[in-house]
C-alpha cells in the first residue's frame, strides 16, 4: 500500500522555496545560537549532548562503535543493492520477489545474522480484465498502459509488469454518466450537494491526492456512486510541478499511480483480521472481508482522464478543484457516459518475511528494525531506497560484531514483503507474534522511500528525545550542516505562525508527528502497543514517479539521490539509532515529549469543539439572515447548506485530569532521568537496573485498550490511530475525535472516562519507573 509519508504525492513546500541557497547561507548563521542557549531552555530533561540511558562508563565505548559504524557505510554498496533489488518487477507473488527474499536471506546471513524466511498465506487479487471507455458523447478506449521508453531499460519488462489497477477493487461491469468530484473526499461531496449534483447511479472521476486513495471509492459508494476512476492530475505530481520523465523527473502523460483501496478498518490480510495469515489460519470468505471496496475502480494517466474530463460539462469546477490541464474543469453529471468494467483473479498467495537476528547478550530484549521489499512495479524508491539502506546497516552492524562489538539486546532486522497491498507482511507477522513482542520488544524503527533533503522523523515520542540526539551526530551530506540542525530550522522556516515558530526556537529537540497508517509501523504501534519511529530524508527530489512502471533504477539515479548520500544518511541515522536503543543500559525513553504531545492532542479536541460550535452558529444565522439566498446567483444556482444542531460542551475534564498526572509523573521521570546521568548512571546493583527496563517495557503497552477503537476494535492504541476517512494520516486520540467529526457529541463525550483511564494507567507506569529509578541513586542501605 502506502509510500511515504505525504498523502499528496510529493510536492514539499520546500521545493517550492526560491531563495533556497539564501536560506541556507542564514541557517549557518543562526545555528550556533540555537544550540547554545538549548540546553537551558528545559532543565529537567536529559542533557542532550549525553547518551540518553548511559552510564557514564559506557557512553564513550558507545560513541566510538557509533563512530565505527557510520564511518563504514558506503554509499556506492546502497546503490548496487538497489541496482540489483529493482532490476525487475517484484510485486506479491511474482517470482523476483521471492528471489529477492532469497538474496535479501543469504546478505543477512553473510552479514552473520541468524536470519530465516517466515511465510504467510494472502489474498492477493491481480488484474484479469480492465475497461474504461467513453460512450457518449463520443467514443474512447483508455489505454490503461504505461509505455516503455527507449531511454528507460526497465521499463519494457512489460511480461513481468503488473497491470495498472488498484487492488482490492471489487469485481464489477458499470455504465454510467461520468461528475467529476474533485480528490472525492467528503468535504468535496457536501460541495457537490450544494451545486445540486448527486452521484447516485454515477460514475465518479477523482483526481489523485488530498488524502489517501482508498478513501475515493468508499465515500463515493457511500453518496450511491456504482463506480470510480482515480487519475493523476498534472497539477499534483506532472508538469506543474517540473519537467516531467524522461527529460525531467516529474510523472509524464502516461504514467500510473497504482494502489491498494483496502479500508482501514484493519490492515493486513482481509481474510485474516487480527490473526497470522499461517498456512492453516480460519479464513473469512472473500465475499465477508469487509475491508474490499463497494464499488469497482480503476487508476488511469492524465492521457486517459483527458478525454473523460473534456467531456463533461454542466458547472465549472469550483477554483479549488482545478487542475493543470489546459481545460475548463467542468463537474457533470455527463453528458459524458462511461462503461468501467474490473475483474480479478482472486488468488491467496504467499508473502516472504525475511527476519535476521543479531543475538544480544540479553537475548531476552528486542530492538526492531524494518523496511519492505514487495513493490508494485521495479520499485526503485519505494521501497527498495530504504531497504537497500537497511540491508547496508545490516552489513555494518555484522563487520563491527566480528570486530568485538556485542550489543546488550538482540537486534531483530525485519525485511517485509507484502506492504504495498495492505501491509500484508508486517502485519501478518506481528498478529502471529504479538504476545512474544509484547514482552520483547523495546522499539520498532521503519523506513520505506527515502529521496533527499531534510531528515524527516515521524512516531511516539517517547523517543523524540533519542532520535533528537542522534540526529546531532549525523551530518546531512550536502550541507555538511548535522541532520537535527537542518530539520529544526527547517521546521521554523514553514511553522504555521510565530507562536508556533518561538515554541521551536526553545525547543532542544525534534518535534515527531504521529503516525497513521501509511507503513509498515502500524501493527507495532496500533495493534502491539511498541514504541515506534518511522524515518526518512525528503522534501529536495526532483519529481515522483509513485507506484509507477517508471520508478526505476534509472529514473531514481537520474532524478532523486543520484549519488546515494541520503541513502548513506539513512542507514547511518536508523543503524546509530539501532545501536543505541540496543546498548544503553537504560532503556533511553523520555516521557516529556510524549506528555506535551498528549495535551496538544487533547487541546485539538477542545478546538475542534468550538470551531464546529462556531461554524455551525455562523452557519445557522447567516441562514436566518437569508445570506445564502442573497449571494445565490440565479444563473448559476447554488443550495444553501443544510442547518446544523449546534453540538452540546463536552466534558472534557476526566482527560485533562489524566493528562495532568501524564505531565507530572513524566516530569518525575525526567527529572531523574536527569539526575541519575549527570551523577554518572549509577547502578547499585544489575538487578535493579534490569528491575527499572523490565518496567520501561511495559509502559508503552499501556495505550492499548484490547477492546480497541469502537469503531474499528483492531485497533488497540488509545492515543495513536490512522483516521477511518484520512487513511494514512494520523487520528489521535481517535475513539473521541472521530464521534466527533461524525457529529456524534454524545457518543465522542461517552469515550472519554476509557481513554482518560488509559492515560492515567500510562502516568501510573511511567511514576512506577521514575521511583524505581530514584531507587537506582538512593545510597545503599
Ligand atoms: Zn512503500
Amino acid at each position: 500500500m502506502p509510500s511515504d509519508s505525504k498523502n499528496v504525492p510529493t510536492v514539499s513546500p520546500m521545493t517550492k522555496v526560491l531563495a533556497k541557497s539564501l536560506w541556507i547561507a542564514a541557517c549557518v548563521f543562526s545555528i550556533t545560537a540555537v544550540v547554545a542557549s538549548s540546553p537551558g531552555q528545559q532543565p529537567s530533561s536529559p542533557n542532550p549532548s549525553l547518551y540518553l540511558g548511559y552510564r557514564s562508563q559506557n557512553w564513550q565505548p558507545e560513541r566510538d562503535w557509533e563512530n565505527k559504524f557510520r564511518e563504514g557505510i558506503i554509499a556506492g554498496n546502497i546503490r548496487e543493492n538497489m541496482r540489483r533489488l529493482s532490476a525487475r518487477p517484484h510485486n506479491v507473488g511474482s517470482p523476483y520477489d521471492k528471489d529477492n527474499a532469497e538474496w535479501i536471506l543469504s546478505r543477512f546471513k553473510e552479514s552473520g545474522f541468524d536470519a530465516h524466511i517466515e511465510t504467510f498465506t494472502v489474498l492477493f487479487p491481480t488484474p484479469k480484465e480492465r475497461v474504461v471507455e467513453l460512450l457518449e458523447p463520443s467514443r474512447f478506449t483508455a489505454k490503461l498502459q504505461e509505455p516503455a521508453l527507449p531511454i528507460d531499460p526497465t521499463s519494457n519488462q512489460t511480461a513481468e509488469q503488473l497491470p495498472t489497477y488498484n487492488a482490492y477493487s471489487i469485481d464489477g461491469d458499470v455504465t454510467a454518466p461520468l461528475v467529476y468530484v474533485n480528490y472525492g473526499n467528503r468535504e468535496d461531496y457536501e460541495r457537490l450537494d450544494r451545486m445540486g449534483i448527486s452521484v447516485k447511479g454515477a460514475i465518479v472521476i477523482a483526481r489523485y491526492g488530498g488524502g489517501w486513495r482508498g478513501i475515493k471509492p468508499k465515500v463515493a459508494a457511500e453518496h450511491g456512486a456504482i463506480g470510480c476512476i482515480i487519475y493523476s492530475d498534472p497539477r499534483n505530481d506532472g508538469y506543474y510541478d517540473g519537467e516531467d520523465f524522461p527529460g525531467g523527473g516529474w510523472r509524464p502523460r502516461f504514467g500510473v499511480q497504482r494502489g491498494s483501496v483496502l479500508d482501514t478498518d484493519y490492515p493486513g490480510d482481509p481474510l485474516t483480521p487480527g490473526v497470522g495469515a499461517t498456512a492453516d489460519a480460519k479464513r473469512l470468505a472473500i465475499k465477508d472481508a469487509k475491508t474490499i471496496t463497494k464499488i469497482p475502480v480503476l487508476p488511469v494517466s492524465y492521457s486517459d482522464a483527458l478525454p473523460l474530463l473534456s467531456a463533461l460539462t454542466g458547472p465549472v469546477a469550483p477554483e479549488d478543484w482545478r487542475g493543470a490541464l489546459s481545460i475548463t474543469y467542468h463537474v457533470g453529471p455527463g453528458p459524458a457516459k462511461v462503461h468501467l468494467k474490473v475483474v480479478s483473479n482472486w488468488d491467496l498467495k504467499p508473502v516472504y518475511d525475511v527476519i535476521a537476528m543479531l543475538h544480544g547478550v540479553d537475548d531476552h530484549h528486542w530492538v526492531l528494525r524494518g523496511n519492505h521489499h514487495d513493490a508494485w512495479v521495479n520499485g526503485a524508491e519505494d521501497p527498495i531506497s530504504g531497504q537497500a539502506a537497511l540491508l547496508e546497516e545490516a552489513r555494518m552492524l555484522g563487520e563491527l560484531h566480528r570486530q568485538g562489538w556485542n550489543p546488550k539486546r538482540t537486534i531483530v532486522y525485519c525485511s517485509w514483503d507484502g506492504e504495498e497491498p495492505g501491509l500484508l507482511g508486517s502485519v501478518e507477522w506481528v498478529e502471529t507474534h504479538v504476545n512474544e513482542l509484547k514482552e520483547r520488544a523495546v522499539a520498532y524503527i521503519n523506513s520505506d522511500s527515502n529521496s533527499r533533503g531534510f531528515l524527516d522523523v515521524g512516531g511516539t515520542q517517547d523517543l523524540q528525545s533519542l532520535i533528537s540526539g542522534v540526529a546531532r551526530d549525523i551530518p546531512d551530506p550536502e550541507t555538511k550542516m548535522s541532520a537535527f540542525a537542518r530539520s529544526h530550522l527547517h521546521s521554523i522556516a514553514h511553522a504555521k505562525n510565530a507562536e508556533e515558530r518561538n515554541d521551536l526556537r526553545k525547543r532542544n529537540d525534534l518535534v515527531l508527528q504521529a503516525l497513521g497508517d501509511g507503513s509498515d509501523y502500524t501493527a507495532f504501534q496500533d495493534f502491539a502497543g511498541i514504541p515506534t519511529l518511522s524515518v526518512e530524508f525528503d522534501g529536495e527530489q526532483d519529481g515522483t514517479q509513485y507506484h509507477s512502471i517508471y520508478d526505476d533504477f534509472y529514473w531514481y539515479s537520474h532524478f532523486v539521490d543520484t549519488d546515494f548520500v541520503y541513502g548513506r544518511a539513512l542507514a547511518e541515522t536508523i543503524g546509530s539509532t539501532v545501536m543505541r536503543l540496543a546498548d544503553a543500559d537504560l532503556i533511553p525513553v523520555d516521557y516529556r515529549p510524549q506528555a506535551e504531545a498528549i495535551q496538544k492532542y487533547e487541546g485539538e479536541l477542545e478546538k475542534l469543539l468550538k470551531d464546529k460550535r462556531d461554524e455551525f452558529s455562523e452557519r445557522n444565522l447567516e441562514l436566518e439572515e437569508g445570506v445564502f439566498t442573497a449571494i445565490n446567483d440565479p444563473r448559476r444556482p447554488t443550495l444553501p447548506p443544510p442547518a446544523e444542531a449546534v453540538p452540546p460542551y463536552i466534558n472534557f475534564a476526566p482527560l485533562k485530569n489524566s493528562i495532568e498526572l501524564l505531565e507530572k509523573s513524566s516530569a518525575r521521570y525526567s527529572k531523574a532521568l536527569s539526575k541519575w546521568q549527570s551523577s554518572g548512571g549509577p547502578v547499585p546493583s544489575e538487578n535493579k537496573l534490569e528491575l527499572l527496563n523490565a518496567d520501561l517495557l511495559k509502559v508503552s503497552r499501556l495505550f492499548l485498550n484490547e477492546n480497541g477503537l469502537p469503531e474499528r476494535p483492531w485497533f488497540k492504541n488509545q492515543v495513536y490511530a490512522p483516521g477511518a476517512y484520512t487513511g494514512y494520516g494520523a487520528k489521535t486520540i481517535a475513539a473521541v475525535r472521530e464521534y466527533m467529526d461524525e457529529k456524534k457529541w454524545k457518543e465522542a463525550e461517552g469515550q472519554v472516562p476509557q481513554v482518560a483511564q488509559v492515560i492515567e494507567n500510562v502516568a501510573a507506569g511511567i511514576n512506577q519507573c521514575a521511583a524505581d529509578l530514584e531507587a537506582l541513586q538512593a545510597p545503599q542501605q
